[in-house]
């Protein structure tokens, strides 16, 4: 139904995951689409290499591709810790690449969508943007950030044809979190308790991830900036 003809998106972190979901949905629906990692894609093809972390990386991406009409920040990184099991270097590198990325990717690519007063961004925050998940301090604090700076580019950017949304979505059964299962010494039960954290009884898929961010891109989507869209199966509807 929605359709992205003639419009040209860079996803971060689409070599893997939700990513590359919301890379292959775009084309999908007729998007041009360059995929920028730090790992290359099974399918190369509109491949840049860039590391969100590096504000030199991402301008030089900017410079390679020119503009694009809609930026997909979803590069991340998970940390499992609480304050005291967080080194100032863990904290230091989900900032890079949670927060930082995102500032970062925007800094690039926002001066030629202002110029063509036409652009669209799209943050992949989480769950963990929205209320606090026990043990997850810095990814916690990281994507409270990326829907701060979702709500606050949004405002001032309102009236100048960009508009900027994020989507929190909750457990996504991704190769992050299934190698992540199987580090657990009974991974099986390890996936039945994550599965059970949703109320839904399940994790979510990264298409359905994908389907989000293709409305979100779309110019259905006209009247809707600054929001977080929460997809999560219910998890955070009892908190
Ligand atoms: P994933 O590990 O499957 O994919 C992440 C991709 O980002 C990888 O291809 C990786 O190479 C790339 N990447 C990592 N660091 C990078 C960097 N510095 N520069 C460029 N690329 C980099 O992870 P995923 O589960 O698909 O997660 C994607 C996004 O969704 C992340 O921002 C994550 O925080 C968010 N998220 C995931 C879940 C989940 O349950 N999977 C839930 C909520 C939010």
């Amino acid at each position: 139904m929605f359709r992205l003809d003639n419009k040209t998106a860079l996803v971060t972190g689409a070599a893997s995951g939700i990513g590359a979901a919301i890379a292959q949905a775009y084309a999908g629906c007729g998007a041009r689409v360059y995929i920028g990692d730090i790992k290359e894609p099974a399918q190369p093809d509109n491949f840049i290499r860039v590391d969100v972390a590096s504000e030199e990386d991402c301008q030089r991406a900017a410079r390679h591709i020119g503009r694009v009409d809609i930026l997909v920040n979803n590069a991340g990184i998970g940390f499992v810790g609480t304050l005291m099991q967080t080194a100032a270097a863990d904290f230091d590198r989900m900032y890079s690449v949670n927060l930082r990325g995102v500032f970062n990717m925007s800094r690039a690519f926002l001066p030629a969508m202002l110029e063509r007063r036409y652009g669209v961004i799209v943050n992949i925050a989480s769950i963990g943007g929205i209320v606090g998940v026990k043990d997850r301090l810095a990814y916690c604090a990281m994507k409270f950030g990326v829907v701060g700076i979702t709500k606050c580019m949004a405002l001032d950017h309102a009236t100048d044809g960009i508009r900027v949304n994020c989507i929190c979505p909750g457990r996504v059964e991704t190769p992050f979190v299934q190698q992540r299962i199987r580090e657990y010494p009974d991974p099986e039960r390890a996936y039945r308790e994550m599965a059970a954290t949703q109320p839904i009884g399940r994790m979510g898929w990264p298409a359905e991830i994908a389907a989000a961010a293709v409305y979100l891109a779309s110019d259905e989507a006209a009247f809707v900036t600054g929001s977080a869209l929460i997809i999560d199966g219910g998890f955070s509807a009892g908190k």
